[in-house]
């Protein structure tokens, strides 16, 4: 016997990696320049030279202690590290016992939601939404509760948000610059959302968390803004990567932040080392402890992403798709040219353009597009998308 739930989670490959395999398999058919795999968000420049310097100056420095064991929580220079970066960053007061270092957000994520949720507990997600979510929130025993998608801005449908809160609200999960959007949270937007959950909480008489999933938070383009988040809210955790802001996605290396000021601090931090123990996310990978502690006040060069959001929204636009504008990260999220978005991807595909259906991310009658290429793929997918717009005329 087996657990069920987890066998299940185990077999179902999520969307974005059933089209991911797909596009491996039809590029050894047709040959990988003909196949436009827009399906997944792995970073495509390469990581600073600082950052592989580092690795190697450390391997050969401290060849003996490098891959030793650290702390639980994480070796306490490299915490300092980031710490000071932050308080530097951000004009704040955090310290290295604040920080919780893991492997990549996902792992934080999974920290934090297994560290605070008591039965009954709730998280409230906005969509669209990174789908990861559910199987987190679900894993450590809570609801998701998810708040239909603002499809004009993809900002926050307050009206629902604040139908949704109850007592059972243990936290929120907000992700900006977002995956799959694109979007960056406004600061009025994120302020209305801490009057919001100041009230709730005070009503409630407990403190409601703001969970920061924050991967992304180097990748803003000019003209937007992505505001400190515990500077708005005070009961925020801060959960972040150096996966997409240093491309290390394969390092797996983040942290969680919990900022002095949040409630009942000391009790969280220690459940989210609690979690990471049950969890066995302890000694997060020790070389890259270091190599991003010293590295990141740094980060890849994220020009292009800029540059490909710039052109692909346009020529997309022209070609008659609604398209919000994208602020950051590094997704486009159109509307489908048709209500069914599942069957929109499949007609995709058939023109070898790899787009995930909205469905999955609680947002229907939408794709996303991860345009994390090379731009003379977006330029040589454009025709095809001309040709599935043409398609449905
Ligand atoms: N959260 C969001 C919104 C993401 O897009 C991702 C990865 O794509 C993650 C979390 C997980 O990131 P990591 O590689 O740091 O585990």
């Amino acid at each position: 016997m087996v657990s069920e739930r987890m066998k299940q989670l185990g077999t179902a490959r999520s969307a974005i990696r059933e089209l991911f395999e797909y596009g491996k398999l039809r590029a050894a058919q047709v040959g990988a320049e003909n196949v436009f795999d827009f399906s997944i968000g792995n970073p495509s420049v390469p990581a600073p030279g600082a950052v592989n310097d580092t690795a190697i100056r450390l391997l050969t420095e401290q060849p003996g202690l490098i891959h030793a064991y650290t702390s639980a929580q994480g070796a306490a220079d490299a915490r300092q590290r980031f710490a000071d970066s932050l308080n530097r960053r951000f004009g704040a007061n955090y310290t290295a016992d604040r920080l919780y270092l893991t492997a990549g957000a996902a792992a934080s994520l999974c920290c934090v939601f297994n560290g605070l949720t008591c039965p009954g507990d709730e998280y409230i997600v906005f969509a669209p939404y990174f789908p990861e979510y559910k199987v987190f929130i679900e894993g450590s025993g809570a609801k998701m509760v998810l708040i239909p998608p603002e499809i004009e801005s993809f900002q926050i449908d307050f009206d629902a948000f604040e139908g949704a809160v109850s007592p059972n609200t243990k936290g929120v999960v907000i992700n900006t610059p977002n995956n799959p959007s694109g979007v960056v949270y406004s600061r009025a937007t994120l302020e209305r959302l801490a009057a919001i959950l100041t009230r709730k909480s005070a009503e409630y008489g407990h403190p409601i968390y703001l969970i920061s999933d924050e991967p992304y938070r180097e990748i803003v383009y000019a003209g937007f803004e992505a505001p400190w988040v515990p500077h708005i809210y005070r009961d925020t955790i801060v959960c972040y990567s150096f996966s997409k802001s240093l491309s290390l996605p394969g390092e797996r290396i983040g942290y969680v932040l919990v900022p002095q000021e949040a409630a009942d601090g000391g009790s969280v931090y220690a459940a989210v080392a609690g979690a990471g123990r049950s969890l066995g996310y302890v000694c997060a990978p020790a070389l890259f402890q270091q190599v991003t502690s010293i590295c990141c006040d740094m980060t890849a060069d994220l020009k292009i992403y800029e540059e490909n959001a710039k052109m692909f929204t346009a020529a997309l636009r022209e070609m008659g798709y609604h398209v919000v504008e994208p602020g950051g990260a590094f997704y486009l999220f159109p509307r489908s040219l048709e209500p069914d978005d599942i069957a929109f991807s499949e007609r995709a595909k058939k023109l070898d353009l790899l787009i995930v259906p909205g469905t999955g991310f609680g947002a229907p009658g939408h794709v996303r597009i991860s345009y994390c290429v090379q731009p003379d793929t977006i330029r040589r997918a454009l025709p095809k998308f001309q040709a599935l717009a043409d398609s449905y005329r």
